[in-house]
Order: structure tokens, then C-alpha cells, then sequence
């Protein structure tokens, strides 16, 4: 009599609990391995082992399946195993979230990981005024995260590199005399103590998330970091550059979502929006948006900021120059104080204390005068 559905049904459905048996079992196998290893010393990830394995499962390999799916199937098997070794011998992730609750970083009187945060400053450290001033009008406002660049990571060698040096010491001053607290990106192992010596966080750029020696160096520190996501990165890349950091001893990590390159060009980058809910899900780190690296430009900002934040973003990084328009590097993202009052109404984000009324969007600002002679207004940025 003919096979019914059913019956082919009831024949996969008994396969299935066959191969899972067979697979736990062989699971259970590779767990003894594990101890035998272990008490041998020999490492757990032997590549000649697997691939005669392989070899010696496509040699008998009669089909359907195609010699190339045996390969496909099996490195999947041989790969879980890896991994419930790893798991095993207690491989696992300091910056994984396992059942740890969110991390919450402290950064002079704000709690990075809690209330969302705003962090803004110019692109670079271009001078005492430009910092003196920009200093004043975003602590005037409630913002005490300073950013800004001494070390300037440039497409171009030919492009203005930061201040260096000099420029640490211009913000320092320009944070102390306003209560702020200082951000600044460190580019080299060797300005690792240098750059710490003058800023509150240090932060790791893009062109920087595959410097392991740079991510272990900046671990051997104490403060908190920055960790920002390379702009060709994956989840799982940016994720195993933060525990390089972690893994040295130093867990205060802040991840930063800040673009990935894709083929869209109206913006700079493409924000990757799904990565603040996966890296939630993912890690205990708090993490952070720069929207202004993402977009590249100013008029979509706020909409950016308000959907890193319903995404579950800590916080909001951006760029504000009193002068976008003479700024020595990323002018046309930067946003003058004036657009940067009206983006912080946009976003409903509460800063420290409420907008100095002098800076209120519409309320007029007070005719500053930068020393090229631009008056400080949108029409003049
Ligand atoms: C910056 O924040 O100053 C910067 C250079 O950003 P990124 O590394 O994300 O390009
Ligand atoms: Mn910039």
C-alpha cells in the first residue's frame, strides 16, 4: 500500500528527534574531549582535526545532499561544538550581557547609561575663543559632555590635523572654567597617557575600532572610553573590540553608534539604526548615537536623535561650532549654537539645567562677532 503524507510526516518527524539525540549525544562526546583536553593541556581547536573530518565525511558521501552540503552542515555542527567548548572552559564575553543589569557610567555629575545624555563641541579644538565660547553657551544651556578633537584623524594628510598637544590643553581650561567634562579621541598607543593626563573620557574613532593595541592600551586605563563603531564594522566586530578594552581591566566602555559606509550617498553614512536595540540586547554597555558622523548633514539631526533615542539610546552625541562656516574640518555638519538650541527643543532631550533664556531659539541671539567677521546667526553659518 502507498505511503500517505502522514506517514512521510511521522517518518521526518522520528529523523528529527533521531538527529537531535545523535547531535546532544555527540555534544556530550565532545564534552568529555574538553576535559581530557584540559587535563592534557592540548588545545581545544585542533583546524587539521576538522578537516579531515570533513574530508573523510565527503568521501562518504553517497547524496543526495552534494558533497559541498555535507561541508555547509557539518562545519555548522563542528562550530557549535567549538563554541560549547569555549562556553565550557568559561570563554565568555566580559562586555556580553549575559543577566548583568545596564551598566551606568559616571562622568563628572552625569550618568552615561541612565537619562539620556548629550554630549556637543566643535569637530576640532581650533582655538582658545572658539573653545572659550562654545564652552560657555553649551554649559549656559545644561550640557556638561565637551567634545572636541586635538588629534584629528583625516582622509587627507594634507588636512588640518588638530592642535595636538596644545589643543588638550585649550579644552581642558575651556571645560574647567564651565564645570564640563572632557571628550577628546586619542589616535595612538603612544598619546594614550598623554591625552589621558588632560581628558575626562577618551575616545576611539572609527578609523581605530581594529587597533587592537590601541583598544588594549586605552584598557589598561581607568577612565571611562568611547568606544565608536568602524565604519565598516559589524555588531560582532565592534562588540569584540569593546572586550578588548574590557578584557585589560578597564569595563567603563561606552559604545558609539556613529554610521556604517553603505552605497546611499545623502548622507555621510548610513545610520545603523538596528544596532542600538541589538547592542541592548546584546551587551550591558550603554550606547550612544554621534548623529552628526552619521548624517553628514544638519537637517535631519533631531529626527536622528529622536530615533536613536525611542531606540534606546543612552545618549546623543554632536557637533556645534559658533562658526560652522569657517570651521577647519566637517563645516557643513556642524551646528551653530543657535541651530543647536532649537535641535535640543526638537529632541526633548532634558539637559542639566533649562536653556539660558538669551540662547531660547527665536529669542534673538546676541550679536557675537567672530574674529573672521561673521556674525553669529544661521544666515552667517
Ligand atoms: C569625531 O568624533 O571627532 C570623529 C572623528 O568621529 P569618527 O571617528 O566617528 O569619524
Ligand atoms: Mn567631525
Amino acid at each position: 500500500m502507498n505511503q500517505t503524507l502522514n506517514d512521510y510526516r511521522n517518518e521526518l518527524h522520528y529523523m528529527n528527534h533521531a538527529i537531535l539525540k545523535l547531535l546532544n549525544k555527540r555534544a556530550r562526546v565532545v564534552m568529555d574531549v574538553l576535559a581530557l583536553k584540559k587535563s592534557e593541556n592540548i588545545p581545544l581547536h585542533v583546524p587539521q582535526r576538522e578537516m579531515e573530518m570533513l574530508q573523510d565525511l565527503v568521501d562518504h558521501n553517497l547524496g543526495p545532499f552534494s558533497d559541498e552540503t555535507v561541508r555547509h552542515i557539518f562545519k555548522e555542527i563542528f562550530q557549535a561544538s567549538v563554541s560549547l567548548m569555549e562556553e565550557r572552559s568559561g570563554v565568555s564575553m566580559r562586555v556580553g550581557r549575559a543577566s548583568r543589569c545596564d551598566l551606568e557610567i559616571r562622568v563628572g555629575d552625569q550618568v552615561i547609561g541612565a537619562k539620556p545624555v548629550v554630549i556637543a563641541g566643535p569637530c576640532a579644538v581650533e582655538s582658545e575663543e572658539q573653545m572659550d565660547l562654545v564652552a560657555r553657551v553649551l554649559s549656559q544651556m545644561g550640557v556638561r559632555l565637551l567634545r572636541g578633537g586635538a588629534f584629528k584623524p583625516r582622509s587627507s594628510p594634507y588636512a588640518f590635523q588638530g592642535l595636538g598637544e596644545e589643543g588638550l590643553r585649550i579644552m581642558r581650561e575651556a571645560a574647567d572654567r564651565y564645570g564640563m567634562q572632557v571628550i577628546t579621541e586619542v589616535l595612538d598607543t603612544r598619546m594614550v597617557e598623554k591625552v589621558s593626563e588632560y581628558a575626562d573620557v577618551l575616545q576611539i574613532g572609527t578609523r581605530n575600532m581594529f587597533n587592537y593595541e590601541l583598544l588594549k592600551e586605552v584598557g589598561r586605563k581607568q577612565c571611562p572610553v568611547i568606544l565608536k563603531r568602524g565604519f565598516a564594522a559589524t555588531i560582532d566586530e565592534f562588540l569584540s573590540s569593546a572586550e578588548y578594552i574590557a578584557m585589560e581591566g578597564n569595563e567603563q566602555v561606552i559604545l558609539c553608534e556613529r554610521g556604517i559606509r553603505t552605497y546611499e550617498r545623502q548622507t555621510r553614512n548610513t545610520l545603523d539604526i538596528s544596532a542600538v536595540p541589538i547592542l541592548r540586547r546584546m551587551t550591558h554597555l550603554p550606547v550612544i548615537v554621534d548623529v552628526s558622523h552619521a548624517a553628514g548633514r544638519k537637517d535631519i539631526l533631531a529626527d536622528l536623535s529622536r530615533a536613536s533615542l525611542a531606540a534606546g539610546a543612552s545618549g546623543i552625541m554632536v557637533e556645534v561650532h559658533p562658526f560652522p562656516a569657517v570651521a577647519r574640518s566637517d563645516s557643513q555638519q556642524q551646528m551653530d549654537l543657535e541651530e543647536f538650541a532649537v535641535f535640543i527643543k526638537e529632541v526633548g532631550i532634558e539637559l542639566m539645567r533649562p536653556v539660558a533664556r538669551e540662547y531660547e531659539p527665536g529669542n534673538g541671539l546676541k550679536p557675537i562677532v567672530c574674529p573672521e567677521g561673521l556674525p553669529l546667526t544661521r544666515q552667517g553659518a
